[in-house]
């Protein structure tokens, strides 16, 4: 497995906010104690470039952005904080995620886990919204897409729905969608009826379960989807909005998963990347804000992918 992780991280200080330092310090420090630093491939890597991060984002939206971490201008929307690091932890992100599709892509691994920050799921094509600056894991599907990869799917189980996902993806046919999040609930999109528009109906697939769905259903729903739209869309490469924030005890999310499930998810969505694209699967950290169980789902996680 190709494992990506940077100090850099640590330098998009967001002060107080659930979105913290301490998430990373303390993901550094399992994949530390829990020898996944020794076991996989670290590749170097750049952050991304603006001609990757422009495939997402307009040209607008990066000079503001980058003119906010200049300014480190702190809370840029209601929930996302800015800092002088910010700008460097976020293409670095977006950066991971793009090798980690070449690499994978060019067959030096199947498997690749990014641990990064900012998250990105919820920023959109002109805007910073809900902790995320670069939408690192769209970034990393153009580029998939530029590379001749002609199908590319991304599952996302954050406990919220990856909005600025789906908006990347909405009238675009080679890149597939499947979300589980709970509804309603933050961001406030995600039912069953947004499937995209036009060429790409169908091919975004929205799973919505109420706050009180226990750990068994949310796994199965998401299995069942999954399956049932990968079956017909057959992608070459699946990427993961891996967020660990349905864990119960999660202060900002919570839905009923106990650290243990992400066991159970990472071996059904390595085996899934096995069925349908000769296991080619690249893992990017979205949310999860529990000091302790965020490393733990994580570890968890990672062991799941390599049970087989
Ligand atoms: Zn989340």
């Amino acid at each position: 497995m190709l494992l990506y992780h940077s100090e850099i991280f640590e330098k998009h200080d967001t002060g107080t906010h659930p979105e913290c330092i301490a998430r990373i310090v303390n993901v550094n420090r399992m994949l530390e104690k829990q020898g996944w630093i020794e076991r996989c491939t670290k590749p170097n890597w750049m952050a991304a470039t603006l001609e990757q991060c422009k495939r997402n984002h307009t040209e607008k939206y990066l000079d503001q952005l980058h003119r906010w971490c200049e300014e480190s201008a702190g809370r840029v929307e209601s929930d996302t904080v800015v800092s002088s690091g910010s700008w460097d932890a976020a293409t670095l992100a977006a950066g991971a995620a793009c090798d980690a599709v070449r690499r994978v892509c060019r067959g030096e691994d199947t498997q690749a886990f990014c641990a990064v920050r900012p998250p990105g799921h919820h920023a959109l094509r002109d805007a910073p919204m809900g902790f995320c600056l670069l939408n690192s894991v769209s970034i990393a599907a153009q580029h998939a897409r530029s590379l001749g990869c002609e199908k590319v799917l991304i599952v996302d189980w954050d406990v919220h729905h990856g909005n600025g996902t789906q908006a990347s993806f909405w009238e675009d046919p080679t890149v597939g969608f499947v979300s589980i999040h709970r509804f309603p609930f933050y961001p406030g999109t995600g039912r069953v009826d947004e499937t995209g528009t036009g060429d790409a109906l169908g091919t975004t697939v929205n799973i919505p379960v109420s706050a009180q769905t226990g750990p068994k259903s949310f796994l199965d729903q998401l299995a069942t989807q999954t399956e049932k739209f990968a079956k017909k869309f057959k992608p070459d490469l699946i990427l993961l909005s891996a967020g660990f924030d349905a864990h119960e005890n999660d202060p900002v999310g919570g839905l009923s998963l106990q650290s243990e499930h992400y066991f159970e998810a990472g071996k059904w969505i390595a085996a899934l990347a096995k069925e349908h694209c000769q296991g080619r699967l690249v893992s990017l950290l979205e949310g999860g804000y529990h000091l302790e169980h965020l490393p733990e789902s994580l570890d968890a996680h990672l062991r799941g992918f390599i049970s087989d």
